[in-house]
């Protein structure tokens, strides 16, 4: 399952963020809603990889691109076949859901208390605006379809939404299956629908960024949770509470560091952020890393790839110049 950046940035930010932040429990709120709306994700990828399809087929998860008037789409999966299209959006929510159509509110009841939530259909059928927008670009012509779909069996939807393409996840299959009865084959290719699509990809960056000054520096233990700081110690990372010796938390930290501050660091930055203080160790250090290596002097830096927690597995090797 792709993660948005948002995802991964937030991720990464609770474990970094100083412990007297004043967001600090607004940032953990809002991680636990973004991996509850994983799960539901996962599950609808599971639903799908379940379901035996008529026709050939692509899926799209977290789809994200921006539109031509510069606004975001985040769709959680596209379903691409000869018949037609369909546009999934997840929701993970809890208690009784009811609809008002006219006004195009959408609410819950949950512990007795009323709370009114972004439409989801009319958020989807944004998205199915945008989506037919394009495939008329591209001179395509193929239905659009969307469904709204509740990751979480123990909701209950009232009548209200009898009419809507809202449902349980255990529905998929027959609303698919309902798709292929009353739609007829195009003469679209899916492959190129796919294809357009995939270069309309873009992934759009977090949703916020938090100065590097309220973030922990130093290489944290994963074994402690991330709340206790290691020390450099010839080649190896030590904690001195669990005694962890760890290789990998160097490169965890750079993950941190490119995820929350930036993929270019330079020696002093390096210094500062991973608690070494001698230049000529964090020198040996990053030339043996192999990091590419950009500009002379006291402008070096150097960039960290986007694949740096794999680099673990790899051996050291000599430095690549720029
Ligand atoms: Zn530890």
């Amino acid at each position: 399952m792709q993660k948005s950046r948002h995802y991964l940035y937030t991720e990464t930010l609770i474990k970094r963020i100083l412990p007297d932040d004043y967001e600090v429990s607004s940032i953990q709120q809002e991680f636990y809603r973004l991996e509850a709306g994983l799960s539901g994700e996962v599950k609808l990828k599971q639903a799908l990889s379940d379901y035996f399809f008529k026709t050939e087929y692509h899926i799209i998860y977290n789809f994200e691109c921006i539109n031509e008037n510069g606004f975001s789409h985040q769709i959680d999966a596209i379903l691409i076949t000869p018949f037609f299209v369909l546009i999934f959006e997840v929701k993970q929510l809890s208690g009784a859901l009811f609809y008002k159509p006219g006004q195009h509110e959408f609410f819950r009841i949950h512990n007795d208390k009323r709370e009114n939530f972004r439409n989801p259909l009319d958020q989807v059928y944004r998205h199915q605006l945008f989506l037919e927008q394009c495939l008329r670009k591209w001179q395509i012509n193929i239905p659009v379809y969307f469904a709204v779909v509740i990751a979480n069996f123990q909701a209950t939807l009232d009548a209200s939404l009898d009419k809507f393409p809202i449902f349980h996840i255990s529905g998929v299959p027959s609303f698919i299956e309902n798709l292929y009865c009353t739609t007829s084959k195009t003469n679209a290719n899916i492959d190129v629908i796919f294809a357009k699509l995939n270069q309309l990809y873009n992934p759009l960056p977090p949703r916020r960024f938090i100065s590097p000054n309220r973030l922990r520096k130093g290489v944290l233990c994963k074994q402690c949770n991330f709340e206790n700081t290691m020390y450099y110690h010839y080649g190896l990372f030590i904690c001195n509470f669990c005694n962890l010796k760890s290789r990998s938390a160097l490169f965890e930290t750079f993950y941190h560091y490119r995820t929350l501050i930036s993929e270019k660091i330079t020696n002093q930055q390096f210094r500062e952020f991973f608690g070494i203080q001698s230049i000529q160790a964090a020198s040996k250090l990053l030339v043996r890393l192999g990091l590419e290596r950009h500009g002379t002097k006291k402008g070096t830096y150097y960039i960290i790839p986007e694949d740096i927690l794999q680099w673990e597995e790899r051996r050291p090797r000599k430095a690549r110049i720029k």
